[in-house]
């Protein structure tokens, strides 16, 4: 019977099964076991626990989070990895299930069967979507452990004040903790893309903000960063400029990168 420790080393897997990474499924491969190790530890602990991977590819992650003792179920859009999966699978004692589709379009509900977390080395072409599914559809993720490209993953957790401040943080911190916890160079990757990565760690909030306050914060968010060096009482004039940020008890001389989550809130609960 193979086991996980019988498989070949990744790379082995890819050249036996005559597989290249292909751009415009956005692949870039962590082939190295000791990295993706270390990315289930940072989403860890997994024993028992159910995880969704995005684009597990040629399996690097997925081995790794098996290994810790998850339930995984891998959604990959290239069909060409599921042969190679398939044998992961088959070493991976029921506790892995592949999935061909578009992570996009998935029901995680119905694929988790219940709670459970998403850890993923994101397409960088689909991350922010994927990640704004997570944090406002229907089925929320007990925690979330994702690569991004660096300027992105700084951008989600970003505090007020600083240069990457911007929507993305506001929307993502109002619903979760944000945290980078890990640093990648782009020469980890094979191929090596043009910039460097991050994993970013979120944990969506227990009382999280309702739907009709994110479509709120949304719109607050979008004017005042549409026109981040102008004063809240000039670029948030169309809802209420002054006499918002007065019922919000924020200053209309303030500008938009200095208002931190919280503010916002108000902003958006007052709109
Ligand atoms: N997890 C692998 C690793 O770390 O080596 C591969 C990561 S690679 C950055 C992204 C993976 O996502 C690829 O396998 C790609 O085919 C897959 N992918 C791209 N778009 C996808 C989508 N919309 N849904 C599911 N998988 C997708």
């Amino acid at each position: 019977m193979t086991t996980l420790d019988s498989l070949p080393p990744l790379r082995e897997s890819l050249a036996d099964h005559g597989l290249l990474a292909n751009k415009s499924f956005g692949q870039h491969f962590l082939l190295d076991l000791n990295v993706t190790r270390k990315i289930a530890r940072l989403a860890g602990p997994l024993e028992g626990e159910t995880v969704i991977e995005v684009g597990p590819g040629p399996g690097g992650l997925t081995r790794a989070l098996v290994e810790a003792g998850a339930r995984v179920i891998a959604v990959e859009k290239d069909s060409r990895f599921l042969p190679l999966l398939g044998e992961l699978a088959q070493a991976a004692d029921g506790r892995l299930t592949i999935v061909e589709g578009d992570a996009l379009k998935v029901d995680e509900a119905q694929l988790a069967g219940g709670p459970g977390h998403v850890v993923s080395n994101l397409p960088y072409n689909v991350g922010t979507p994927l990640l704004i599914k997570w944090l406002t559809g229907p089925w929320k993720p007990k925690s979330m452990t994702l690569m991004f490209q660096k300027e992105v993953a700084d951008r989600i957790a970003a505090p007020a004040g600083a240069g990457a401040y911007g929507r993305l943080g506001v929307v993502s911190q109002a619903l979760a903790r944000a945290k980078v916890v890990m640093d990648l160079p782009a020469r980890a990757f094979t191929p090596p893309p043009k910039v460097a990565s991050a994993v970013v760690r979120l944990d969506p909030l227990e009382t999280p903000p309702s739907a009709p306050e994110i479509a709120a914060l949304e719109r607050v968010t979008a004017a005042a960063f549409g026109q981040r060096r102008k004063m809240l009482r000039s670029s948030l004039r169309s809802l209420g400029g002054v006499a918002l940020c007065e019922k919000a008890g924020i200053d209309p001389n303030a500008r938009a990168e200095t208002v931190p989550v919280d503010g916002f809130l108000r902003l958006a609960r007052a709109l």
